[in-house]
Protein backbone atom coordinates (compact mmCIF):
# COMPACT_ATOMS: atom_id res chain seq x y z
CA UNK A 1 0.00 0.00 0.00
CA UNK A 2 3.22 2.05 0.09
CA UNK A 3 1.63 4.16 -3.12
CA UNK A 4 -1.48 5.00 -1.52
CA UNK A 5 -2.29 8.86 0.07
CA UNK A 6 -4.54 9.85 2.65
CA UNK A 7 -5.10 13.35 4.39
CA UNK A 8 -8.13 12.21 6.55
CA UNK A 9 -8.06 10.65 9.38
CA UNK A 10 -11.26 8.55 8.77
CA UNK A 11 -9.75 7.19 5.48
CA UNK A 12 -6.91 6.48 7.50
CA UNK A 13 -8.75 4.61 10.25
CA UNK A 14 -10.48 2.68 7.16
CA UNK A 15 -7.06 1.26 5.92
CA UNK A 16 -6.19 0.52 9.93
CA UNK A 17 -9.91 -1.07 10.20
CA UNK A 18 -9.23 -3.15 7.03
CA UNK A 19 -5.92 -5.15 8.80
CA UNK A 20 -7.92 -5.30 11.73
CA UNK A 21 -9.96 -7.15 10.11
CA UNK A 22 -7.52 -9.30 8.17
CA UNK A 23 -5.61 -9.91 11.64
CA UNK A 24 -8.99 -11.62 12.88
CA UNK A 25 -9.40 -13.63 9.93
CA UNK A 26 -5.64 -14.89 11.14
CA UNK A 27 -6.89 -15.81 14.25
CA UNK A 28 -4.93 -13.13 16.10
CA UNK A 29 -6.13 -9.69 17.71
CA UNK A 30 -8.19 -7.91 15.44
CA UNK A 31 -6.18 -4.44 15.19
CA UNK A 32 -4.29 -2.88 12.43
CA UNK A 33 -2.61 0.33 11.45
CA UNK A 34 -0.49 2.16 9.04
CA UNK A 35 2.72 5.01 8.89
CA UNK A 36 2.01 7.73 6.98
CA UNK A 37 4.46 10.47 6.82
CA UNK A 38 4.09 14.55 7.07
CA UNK A 39 2.47 14.57 3.68
CA UNK A 40 -0.03 11.89 4.68
CA UNK A 41 1.83 9.27 2.59
CA UNK A 42 1.24 5.63 3.23
CA UNK A 43 4.63 3.91 3.95
CA UNK A 44 3.56 0.93 5.68
CA UNK A 45 0.24 -1.00 6.64
CA UNK A 46 -0.07 -3.89 8.44
CA UNK A 47 -1.59 -6.03 11.40
CA UNK A 48 -1.18 -7.61 15.04
CA UNK A 49 0.82 -10.99 14.25
CA UNK A 50 0.79 -12.11 17.84
CA UNK A 51 -0.26 -15.54 16.61
CA UNK A 52 -0.08 -17.52 13.42
CA UNK A 53 -1.11 -20.80 12.51
CA UNK A 54 -2.62 -21.28 15.76
CA UNK A 55 0.40 -21.19 17.49
CA UNK A 56 2.25 -18.40 19.41
CA UNK A 57 4.55 -16.83 16.91
CA UNK A 58 5.31 -13.57 18.86
CA UNK A 59 3.84 -11.75 21.99
CA UNK A 60 5.49 -8.41 20.76
CA UNK A 61 3.63 -8.42 17.14
CA UNK A 62 1.67 -5.42 17.99
CA UNK A 63 1.15 -3.66 15.12
CA UNK A 64 2.53 -0.57 15.89
CA UNK A 65 5.33 -2.63 17.60
CA UNK A 66 5.81 -3.78 14.17
CA UNK A 67 5.57 -0.90 12.20
CA UNK A 68 8.52 0.78 14.66
CA UNK A 69 10.92 -1.66 13.80
CA UNK A 70 9.80 -1.60 10.36
CA UNK A 71 11.04 2.03 9.74
CA UNK A 72 14.17 1.89 11.58
CA UNK A 73 14.63 -1.54 9.53
CA UNK A 74 14.08 0.26 6.55
CA UNK A 75 16.02 3.47 7.51
CA UNK A 76 19.14 0.94 8.07
CA UNK A 77 18.94 -0.07 4.68
CA UNK A 78 19.14 3.54 3.43
CA UNK A 79 16.20 4.42 2.72
CA UNK A 80 15.31 8.31 3.73
CA UNK A 81 12.58 8.39 5.73
CA UNK A 82 11.21 11.59 7.70
CA UNK A 83 12.27 11.62 11.16
CA UNK A 84 9.84 10.35 14.28
CA UNK A 85 8.42 13.88 14.85
CA UNK A 86 7.25 13.79 11.22
CA UNK A 87 5.61 10.32 11.12
CA UNK A 88 2.06 9.49 12.55
CA UNK A 89 1.01 5.93 13.20
CA UNK A 90 -2.54 5.63 12.97
CA UNK A 91 -4.37 2.48 15.03
CA UNK A 92 -7.44 1.15 15.23
CA UNK A 93 -6.83 0.27 18.63
CA UNK A 94 -5.42 2.14 21.72
CA UNK A 95 -1.96 0.77 22.31
CA UNK A 96 -1.03 -0.95 25.01
CA UNK A 97 2.02 -0.71 27.04
CA UNK A 98 4.24 -2.05 25.02
CA UNK A 99 3.25 -0.12 22.34
CA UNK A 100 3.22 2.98 24.05
CA UNK A 101 6.76 2.71 25.67
CA UNK A 102 7.74 2.15 21.56
CA UNK A 103 6.22 4.71 20.14
CA UNK A 104 7.40 7.51 22.77
CA UNK A 105 10.33 6.24 22.98
CA UNK A 106 11.37 6.72 19.39
CA UNK A 107 9.08 9.90 19.13
CA UNK A 108 6.61 9.13 16.73
CA UNK A 109 3.14 10.57 16.81
CA UNK A 110 -0.11 8.42 17.30
CA UNK A 111 -3.72 8.72 15.84
CA UNK A 112 -5.93 6.24 17.97
CA UNK A 113 -9.82 5.07 17.12
CA UNK A 114 -10.86 2.56 19.62
CA UNK A 115 -10.73 2.69 23.25
CA UNK A 116 -9.72 -0.40 24.87
CA UNK A 117 -10.35 0.02 28.76
CA UNK A 118 -8.29 -3.13 29.77
CA UNK A 119 -4.79 -2.70 28.55
CA UNK A 120 -5.00 1.01 26.49
CA UNK A 121 -2.38 4.13 27.89
CA UNK A 122 -5.67 5.21 27.95
CA UNK A 123 -8.00 2.97 29.63
CA UNK A 124 -10.21 5.55 31.49
CA UNK A 125 -10.54 7.83 28.76
CA UNK A 126 -9.28 10.95 30.32
CA UNK A 127 -6.31 11.05 27.82
CA UNK A 128 -4.36 12.52 31.38
CA UNK A 129 -2.31 9.49 31.23
CA UNK A 130 -1.59 8.94 34.42
CA UNK A 131 -0.56 5.18 33.17
CA UNK A 132 2.88 6.65 32.57
CA UNK A 133 5.72 7.11 34.73
CA UNK A 134 5.03 11.10 34.91
CA UNK A 135 8.32 12.13 33.03
CA UNK A 136 6.44 11.00 29.79
CA UNK A 137 3.17 12.13 30.50
CA UNK A 138 3.25 15.62 28.61
CA UNK A 139 4.84 14.20 25.77
CA UNK A 140 2.11 12.04 25.37
CA UNK A 141 0.01 14.49 25.68
CA UNK A 142 1.68 16.48 22.87
CA UNK A 143 1.53 13.26 20.55
CA UNK A 144 -1.42 10.71 21.50
CA UNK A 145 -4.61 12.01 19.33
CA UNK A 146 -8.35 10.60 20.17
CA UNK A 147 -10.25 12.32 17.45
CA UNK A 148 -14.11 13.38 17.78
CA UNK A 149 -16.69 10.25 17.22
CA UNK A 150 -19.42 12.55 15.76
CA UNK A 151 -22.58 11.23 16.44
CA UNK A 152 -25.05 9.83 19.40
CA UNK A 153 -24.53 6.16 19.81
CA UNK A 154 -22.48 4.54 22.77
CA UNK A 155 -18.97 4.95 20.00
CA UNK A 156 -19.54 8.90 19.95
CA UNK A 157 -16.65 11.03 21.41
CA UNK A 158 -15.42 14.49 21.59
CA UNK A 159 -11.51 14.75 20.65
CA UNK A 160 -9.09 14.32 23.35
CA UNK A 161 -5.03 14.33 23.40
CA UNK A 162 -3.15 16.12 20.46
CA UNK A 163 -4.16 17.36 17.26
CA UNK A 164 -3.89 15.28 15.00
CA UNK A 165 -0.64 16.60 12.24
CA UNK A 166 -1.41 19.37 10.10
CA UNK A 167 -1.86 17.26 6.76
CA UNK A 168 -5.04 15.97 8.19
CA UNK A 169 -7.80 17.89 6.91
CA UNK A 170 -10.37 15.50 8.02
CA UNK A 171 -10.01 15.28 11.95
CA UNK A 172 -12.94 12.55 12.73
CA UNK A 173 -13.93 9.34 12.56
CA UNK A 174 -16.93 8.08 11.77
CA UNK A 175 -19.42 5.97 14.20
CA UNK A 176 -19.59 3.04 11.75
CA UNK A 177 -15.60 2.64 11.51
CA UNK A 178 -14.98 3.25 14.90
CA UNK A 179 -17.53 0.42 15.79
CA UNK A 180 -15.57 -1.67 13.28
CA UNK A 181 -12.63 -1.18 14.96
CA UNK A 182 -14.08 -1.62 18.46
CA UNK A 183 -16.24 -4.98 17.15
CA UNK A 184 -13.02 -6.67 15.63
CA UNK A 185 -10.84 -6.44 17.96
CA UNK A 186 -13.45 -7.68 21.01
CA UNK A 187 -14.19 -10.90 19.10
CA UNK A 188 -10.76 -12.22 18.74
CA UNK A 189 -9.72 -11.00 22.42
CA UNK A 190 -11.05 -13.72 24.86
CA UNK A 191 -10.01 -16.17 22.15
CA UNK A 192 -6.26 -15.42 21.64
CA UNK A 193 -5.89 -14.27 25.35
CA UNK A 194 -7.08 -17.83 26.17
CA UNK A 195 -4.36 -19.36 23.93
CA UNK A 196 -1.71 -18.03 26.47
CA UNK A 197 -3.27 -20.26 29.19
CA UNK A 198 -3.77 -23.43 27.08
CA UNK A 199 0.26 -24.36 27.52
CA UNK A 200 0.48 -27.04 30.10
CA UNK A 201 0.44 -26.68 33.89
CA UNK A 202 4.20 -26.91 35.32
CA UNK A 203 3.46 -30.13 37.35
CA UNK A 204 3.42 -31.71 34.12
CA UNK A 205 6.69 -30.28 32.38
CA UNK A 206 9.65 -32.02 31.90
CA UNK A 207 13.12 -31.43 32.38
CA UNK A 208 15.59 -30.57 29.19
CA UNK A 209 18.37 -30.93 30.43
CA UNK A 210 17.64 -34.95 30.69
CA UNK A 211 17.56 -35.12 26.66
CA UNK A 212 20.43 -36.09 24.89
CA UNK A 213 22.31 -33.30 23.45
CA UNK A 214 21.75 -35.00 20.18
CA UNK A 215 17.81 -34.18 20.13
CA UNK A 216 16.37 -32.21 17.78
CA UNK A 217 14.75 -29.82 20.51
CA UNK A 218 18.29 -29.42 22.26
CA UNK A 219 19.58 -28.75 19.13
CA UNK A 220 17.42 -25.97 17.97
CA UNK A 221 17.36 -24.57 21.15
CA UNK A 222 21.23 -24.26 20.85
CA UNK A 223 21.46 -23.03 17.96
CA UNK A 224 19.35 -19.77 18.93
CA UNK A 225 21.52 -19.57 21.90
CA UNK A 226 24.90 -22.15 22.33
CA UNK A 227 25.39 -22.03 26.13
CA UNK A 228 21.96 -23.27 26.70
CA UNK A 229 21.07 -25.79 29.78
CA UNK A 230 25.07 -25.17 30.47
CA UNK A 231 24.18 -23.28 33.37
CA UNK A 232 21.46 -24.25 36.18
CA UNK A 233 20.52 -23.22 39.62
CA UNK A 234 17.45 -24.14 42.30
CA UNK A 235 14.19 -23.05 40.75
CA UNK A 236 13.23 -19.31 40.50
CA UNK A 237 16.83 -18.48 42.78
CA UNK A 238 19.54 -17.18 40.45
CA UNK A 239 22.72 -17.22 41.49
CA UNK A 240 26.12 -15.90 40.96
CA UNK A 241 26.87 -18.84 38.68
CA UNK A 242 24.50 -17.04 36.05
CA UNK A 243 26.95 -13.71 36.22
CA UNK A 244 28.86 -14.45 33.56
CA UNK A 245 26.42 -15.76 31.07
CA UNK A 246 24.66 -11.78 32.25
CA UNK A 247 28.17 -10.34 31.86
CA UNK A 248 28.73 -11.58 28.49
CA UNK A 249 25.53 -10.16 26.78
CA UNK A 250 25.96 -7.24 28.56
CA UNK A 251 28.82 -6.87 26.84
CA UNK A 252 27.35 -7.57 23.47
CA UNK A 253 24.88 -4.99 24.15
CA UNK A 254 27.07 -2.31 24.33
CA UNK A 255 28.65 -3.29 21.05
CA UNK A 256 25.24 -3.51 19.24
CA UNK A 257 24.65 0.14 21.06
CA UNK A 258 22.85 -0.13 24.47
CA UNK A 259 23.73 0.28 27.84
CA UNK A 260 24.88 -2.75 28.64
CA UNK A 261 21.51 -4.33 29.33
CA UNK A 262 20.72 -8.22 28.96
CA UNK A 263 18.18 -10.50 30.28
CA UNK A 264 17.82 -14.25 30.88
CA UNK A 265 15.22 -16.62 31.07
CA UNK A 266 15.44 -19.76 32.99
CA UNK A 267 12.57 -22.51 32.85
CA UNK A 268 10.65 -23.85 35.91
CA UNK A 269 13.34 -26.30 36.46
CA UNK A 270 16.12 -23.95 36.55
CA UNK A 271 18.14 -24.01 33.15
CA UNK A 272 19.43 -20.95 31.88
CA UNK A 273 17.16 -21.17 28.33
CA UNK A 274 18.36 -17.60 26.65
CA UNK A 275 20.11 -15.16 27.94
CA UNK A 276 19.90 -11.50 25.06
CA UNK A 277 21.66 -8.48 24.67
CA UNK A 278 19.30 -5.58 22.68
CA UNK A 279 19.88 -4.82 19.25
CA UNK A 280 19.37 -0.99 19.61
CA UNK A 281 21.52 0.29 16.89
CA UNK A 282 19.19 -1.53 14.81
CA UNK A 283 16.59 -0.09 16.40
CA UNK A 284 16.19 1.45 18.99
CA UNK A 285 13.03 -0.33 20.81
CA UNK A 286 14.88 -4.05 20.08
CA UNK A 287 16.19 -3.97 24.08
CA UNK A 288 17.46 -6.72 25.92
CA UNK A 289 13.92 -7.89 26.68
CA UNK A 290 12.25 -7.57 23.48
CA UNK A 291 14.79 -9.72 21.82
CA UNK A 292 15.15 -12.50 24.60
CA UNK A 293 10.98 -12.75 24.64
CA UNK A 294 10.60 -12.83 20.92
CA UNK A 295 13.39 -15.32 20.53
CA UNK A 296 11.73 -18.05 23.23
CA UNK A 297 8.10 -16.97 21.54
CA UNK A 298 9.83 -17.73 17.96
CA UNK A 299 11.75 -20.85 19.00
CA UNK A 300 8.61 -22.76 20.45
CA UNK A 301 6.47 -22.05 17.22
CA UNK A 302 9.80 -22.62 14.90
CA UNK A 303 9.50 -26.40 16.78
CA UNK A 304 5.50 -27.05 17.09
CA UNK A 305 4.74 -25.34 13.49
CA UNK A 306 4.16 -27.93 10.94
CA UNK A 307 4.91 -30.32 13.75
CA UNK A 308 2.75 -33.51 14.64
CA UNK A 309 0.50 -33.37 17.11
CA UNK A 310 3.11 -35.87 19.06
CA UNK A 311 6.22 -33.77 18.48
CA UNK A 312 4.17 -30.42 19.22
CA UNK A 313 3.49 -32.09 22.90
CA UNK A 314 7.13 -32.97 23.35
CA UNK A 315 8.06 -29.14 22.89
CA UNK A 316 5.24 -28.21 24.73
CA UNK A 317 6.34 -30.56 27.89
CA UNK A 318 9.97 -29.95 27.52
CA UNK A 319 10.15 -25.79 26.71
CA UNK A 320 7.35 -24.62 29.08
CA UNK A 321 5.07 -21.02 28.72
CA UNK A 322 7.80 -18.68 29.72
CA UNK A 323 5.66 -17.63 32.98
CA UNK A 324 6.82 -20.88 34.84
CA UNK A 325 10.27 -19.47 34.60
CA UNK A 326 12.12 -16.38 35.35
CA UNK A 327 13.06 -13.99 33.82
CA UNK A 328 16.46 -12.28 35.33
CA UNK A 329 17.16 -8.40 33.95
CA UNK A 330 20.85 -7.13 34.67
CA UNK A 331 19.23 -4.11 34.87
CA UNK A 332 15.86 -3.25 36.90
CA UNK A 333 13.10 -1.34 35.02
CA UNK A 334 13.53 2.74 35.56
CA UNK A 335 11.10 5.50 34.71
CA UNK A 336 11.99 5.68 30.98
CA UNK A 337 9.83 5.13 27.71
CA UNK A 338 11.85 1.72 26.91
CA UNK A 339 11.53 0.25 30.63
CA UNK A 340 8.06 0.88 30.03
CA UNK A 341 7.74 -0.97 26.88
CA UNK A 342 9.37 -3.46 28.70
CA UNK A 343 7.21 -3.72 31.37
CA UNK A 344 3.88 -4.11 28.85
CA UNK A 345 6.22 -6.48 26.74
CA UNK A 346 6.12 -8.67 29.49
CA UNK A 347 2.46 -7.79 29.89
CA UNK A 348 2.05 -9.25 26.41
CA UNK A 349 4.06 -12.17 26.81
CA UNK A 350 1.90 -13.23 30.07
CA UNK A 351 -1.43 -11.96 28.87
CA UNK A 352 -2.94 -13.79 31.95
CA UNK A 353 -2.49 -14.25 35.44
CA UNK A 354 0.86 -15.47 36.92
CA UNK A 355 0.88 -18.67 38.72
CA UNK A 356 0.72 -18.02 42.38
CA UNK A 357 3.40 -20.24 43.04
CA UNK A 358 5.45 -18.43 40.93
CA UNK A 359 5.73 -14.75 42.83
CA UNK A 360 9.49 -14.26 41.83
CA UNK A 361 9.20 -14.52 37.82
CA UNK A 362 10.57 -11.09 37.04
CA UNK A 363 13.85 -10.59 38.53
CA UNK A 364 16.52 -7.86 38.32
CA UNK A 365 20.30 -8.18 39.56
CA UNK A 366 20.78 -4.36 39.52
CA UNK A 367 17.89 -1.94 40.67
CA UNK A 368 17.43 1.21 38.65
CA UNK A 369 14.72 2.85 40.45
CA UNK A 370 14.11 2.39 44.96
CA UNK A 371 11.72 -0.72 45.16
CA UNK A 372 8.78 1.14 46.20
CA UNK A 373 9.11 3.86 43.04
CA UNK A 374 9.65 0.83 40.53
CA UNK A 375 5.78 -0.54 42.43
CA UNK A 376 4.09 2.63 41.70
CA UNK A 377 5.28 2.39 38.26
CA UNK A 378 3.35 -0.89 37.96
CA UNK A 379 0.65 -0.19 40.29
CA UNK A 380 -0.49 2.88 38.15
CA UNK A 381 -0.08 0.43 34.61
CA UNK A 382 -3.74 -0.35 33.08
CA UNK A 383 -5.96 -3.08 34.56
CA UNK A 384 -4.93 -5.76 32.77
CA UNK A 385 -1.47 -5.10 34.20
CA UNK A 386 -1.61 -4.26 37.21
CA UNK A 387 -4.87 -6.06 38.20
CA UNK A 388 -5.22 -9.24 35.97
CA UNK A 389 -1.29 -9.95 35.29
CA UNK A 390 0.14 -8.10 38.61
CA UNK A 391 3.41 -7.41 37.28
CA UNK A 392 5.78 -8.00 40.07
CA UNK A 393 9.67 -7.13 39.53
CA UNK A 394 11.87 -8.05 42.47
CA UNK A 395 15.06 -8.27 42.84
CA UNK A 396 17.52 -11.30 42.82
CA UNK A 397 17.69 -12.84 46.25
CA UNK A 398 21.08 -13.64 45.98
CA UNK A 399 23.97 -10.71 47.32
CA UNK A 400 26.75 -12.82 45.68
CA UNK A 401 25.48 -12.36 41.99
CA UNK A 402 24.41 -8.73 42.86
CA UNK A 403 27.79 -7.94 43.21
CA UNK A 404 29.24 -9.91 40.65
CA UNK A 405 27.57 -7.42 38.23
CA UNK A 406 28.52 -4.22 40.13
ZN1 LIG B 1 0.53 -3.12 21.70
Amino acid sequence: MAHKKTIDVQAAVAIAAAEAIAAKTQGTFGVGGLMLDQHGNVLQSLHNNVIKDGLIYDPTAHGERQLIDWYYAERAKGRELPEPQDITIVTSLDPCCMCSGAILAGGFNVVVAAPDKNAGLNYDSSADFHALPKALRSQASASFSYPAILGTSLYARASTGATPKSFFIGKTISEPTQALCSLVFEATSADVMEMFNTDLPQEVLKDPATLPASHALVSVLKQHYPDALTYRCKPHQPDAGLAPFLKQAMARDREYGGAGDAVALLDSFGNLLLCMPGRTAQSGIRSAFMETTRAYAQLRYKLMNGATPEQQNEVRHYLGHPKDGTFVFAKGPDASAVSFMNLGAYGSTMEGPLPLKNPAQFQYVQPSLPEAELAAVCAAMPPLYRNIIRIRPTQVADAALVSALV
